[in-house]
Formats: structure tokens, sequence, C-alpha cells
């Protein structure tokens, strides 16, 4: 659905405004507003800066004292996956076939990590025999003897027991509604686990979009708990993902403020020795992408733009109301395609015929804008093209890779 140009991005020659060739190959961008009017999108488009996104990525994994795998559902771009890949992330946290396929097909020698809790026994059995997979997560000793059968008894697993929290009001989505073992559960996984594992582990995920860094110390303190009730060594520890980004409204903390404080908390619980690993979704991808829409038509505060909650921002609608950064951009007219007036707040309604396609915000943008306008939305290189849907028709989208220059 998604059809891919490739475009570079080169500051003097987008100066120089070079004519579009709608056959293929490199051309040349630089802002998002000449690519704007250059393009003149009449369907949603997203920009993925991957020099933005390399630079993320290794900024993470330089702050993180362990290793950093990608969680690929995320942002499943084949785009994404190469450059992540080429700045150096060769680990991949995958939670179905068809990402294990994706993964080995844009990143051959990346290392891969099953790393859903509850895997089809097929899945299993192929990952592991044909395309060497073998970090698996569980969270339920049925999970574990579905493991051991599929892969023959192997004798070179390494297991990961997946933890349920205590509940985290403060993520975007809290994902221990639906994974995790408890304490006593755990426990017994990991006596079970630590005959058959020639690796063992324990993780955990916080919950999406974590801005709240002590939830990373209620969570070694509740690992640490588990370890010591369970008498069992262990040998590594993810801590999952949940890294925050900043949204409006929303303060989110360093990436280098969440780690120093996980430290802190294994230090304080003696876990200082353990190998860590890392699952980053949103923290490494979403801020190298944007999504261009176009106001199709305004009636007060309301824009009806031409991509909604079926389309690439689920996230902000009535379930989450994500609030997202957002530019307006206006193609040259007679004014020089300026905007008059001050901000106000708006909100969005999406193109399917669908109540639940509305998007409150509230986005604040220029007061004059108007149809025809182009609304630039941010952070959505995370949880936005893997999740689009074709409802009423309105699926597609085209992406644009742009680079610095
Ligand atoms: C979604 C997911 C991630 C990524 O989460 P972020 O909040 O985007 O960092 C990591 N691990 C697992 C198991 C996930 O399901």
């Amino acid at each position: 659905m998604t059809k891919v140009v490739s475009l570079k991005s080169h500051a003097a020659a987008a100066r120089r405004r070079p004519a579009i060739d709608h056959g293929g190959g490199a051309r040349l961008f630089g802002d998002s507003a000449s690519v704007i009017a250059q393009l003149r999108p009449q369907r949603p488009l997203y920009i993925l800066r991957t020099d933005k996104l390399t630079r993320t990525a290794q900024a993470f994994a330089a702050a993180f004292p362990g290793e950093t795998m990608y969680a690929v559902k995320t942002n499943p771009h084949e785009t994404a996956i190469r450059t992540l890949y080429k700045a150096g992330i060769t680990s991949f946290d995958v939670a179905s076939m068809d990402e294990v396929r994706l993964v080995r097909k844009y990143a051959p020698k990346a290392k891969m990590y099953f790393m859903h809790p509850v895997k089809a026994p097929e899945a299993i059995a192929e990952s592991y025999h044909n395309y060497g997979i073998r970090h698996f997560v569980l969270d339920s000793l049925d999970e574990l003897y579905k493991i051991i059968r599929e892969t023959g008894l192997a004798s070179d697993l390494h297991l990961y027991v997946r933890l349920a929290l205590p509940k985290n009001h403060n993520a975007a989505i809290d994902f221990s509604a639906k994974f995790g073992a408890t304490p006593a559960e755990a426990a017994r996984l990991l006596r079970k686990c630590r005959s058959v594992a020639e690796r063992l582990g324990l993780c955990f995920h916080v919950g999406t979009q974590t801005t709240e860094p002590s939830v990373y110390t209620r969570a070694v303190a509740h690992t640490a708990s588990v370890i010591a009730d369970s008498g069992v060594k262990i040998d590594m520890l993810d801590v999952g993902g949940g890294f925050p980004v900043p949204y409006p409204g929303e303060d989110a903390p360093s990436i280098q403020t969440c780690i120093a404080t996980l430290q802190e908390a294994l230090a304080a619980h003696g876990l200082s020795h353990l190998p860590l690993l890392a699952e980053p979704g949103r923290a490494l991808v979403a801020e190298s992408g944007t999504l261009v829409t176009r106001v199709e038509l305004r009636k007060d505060k309301t824009l009806y733009i031409n991509d909604g909650t079926y389309g690439g921002l689920f996230d902000a609608g009535p379930l989450l109301g994500t609030r997202y950064p957002v530019t307006a951009h206006r193609l040259s007219d007679k004014n020089g395609g300026k905007f008059k007036k001050p901000l106000a707040d708006f909100r969005f309604v999406g193109p399917t015929c669908d109540g639940l396609d509305r998007m409150e915000g509230p986005f604040a943008l220029p007061g004059d804008i108007k149809l025809g306008d182009y609304i630039e939305i941010g952070n959505m290189g995370a949880y936005s093209q893997g999740m689009r849907t074709n409802f009423n028709g309105f699926g597609a989208a085209d992406l644009v890779v742009v680079t610095d220059t």
C-alpha cells in the first residue's frame, strides 16, 4: 500500500528547485516545506529522515550499557530496518513470522529475539529451525512446553521469563494487563527453565511512553524480589522498551535519565553484574518520521484531513488521544504562502465515514488555516505506518526518504 519514493535532500539543490522526476531515481530535497511544495501530495505522505534516525539510534545505543534491540512493530518499514542496522542496531525484537522474514530480508545478518510471550507452534519451529532464532520469551508453563516440543528439546535455548509489573498509570499503554507472569508463576517458571535453558533471563515492559523514570525503579525492585524468591541464578536482564519521547503537553525525561535511574536501582538491589538488554521502539524511531496530511475542509475549529485513526493516526483517536506536534504548511499563493493569524486550537476528523475517526487534540495551528493547506504531524516514525488499514478506501500513503545533505 505504501509506495516508496527514494529522495535525497540537499539544501543547495533544493534552493535550485530541481524538477521532480516522477520516474524514480535519486531526487534532492531540503526541508519539509520544499518537499511539500515540490510534491503537492494528494495522499498522506510520510517523510522519513534517515540521518536523524541514525543519530537517534546511535545516541540510544551509546547511552545504554547493554545490547540494544529494536522492536520491529514500531516501524516495520524496510528503510527503517536497513537504516537501523547500518547505524549499528544489529539486534531486532520480532513478534511474528512476518516480522522474522522482514528482518531477514532487509537486515540479513541481524540477530533476532522472538519476544512475543504467546507464539504459534509453527512459528517457534520455523524460527528455530529455518531462521536460527535461539532467543524466546515466555510467561507460562504451556508456552515453555511448546518451545521445548517445537525445537526438539534443543539444548541451545536462551529463554526469557516475562514478568507482569504492578500497574503503571503513567504509561500511554500498560502492557502488563496483557502479558507477564505473577511473582509466584515467574519463580516457578525460572526453576523449570533453568534446567532446559542454555541461558536464562528475566524481562519486563514498563508500558509504552513511560514518562516517569521511577517506574523503572519499581520494575527493578519487583524483578529483584522475584529473583530472590525463586532461588535461581539468572544470566541476563532485559529491561524492555517504554522509553519516552516528548509530545505537546507532556514532558519526557531524557533517555540518559531513564537509564541512570535503571542503573541506580540495579545497584541498590545488587543486580549491577547482570548483562542488560533493552527493546526500545518509540525512542529510536518516533522523531525521525513525520506525516503530511492535507486539509480537505474546515468547519470552524474542526479540520477534515485526509488521514485519520484508521490510517496513520490511531493513537490520536478516542482511545489514547495522543497530542502530536503539528506544523502548518501553505503552498505559495499571492501572499507568499504565509499564515497571518496567531495559533488557535483545532480538532481533526479523518477521511472515513466512521464516527470514531476523530482526533480531539487539541492541535495548535494558525487561526487562518484553510482547505488545501497541509499539516505535518510529528513523531510519526513510530506506531503509524504499520497500523494503517484500507478501511473505506483511504489506506494508501506515500513515503519519501530525506537525508540531511
Ligand atoms: C512494543 C514493544 C516494545 C517497544 O515498546 P516502546 O514503548 O515503543 O519502546 C518492546 N518490547 C515489546 C515486547 C513490545 O511489545
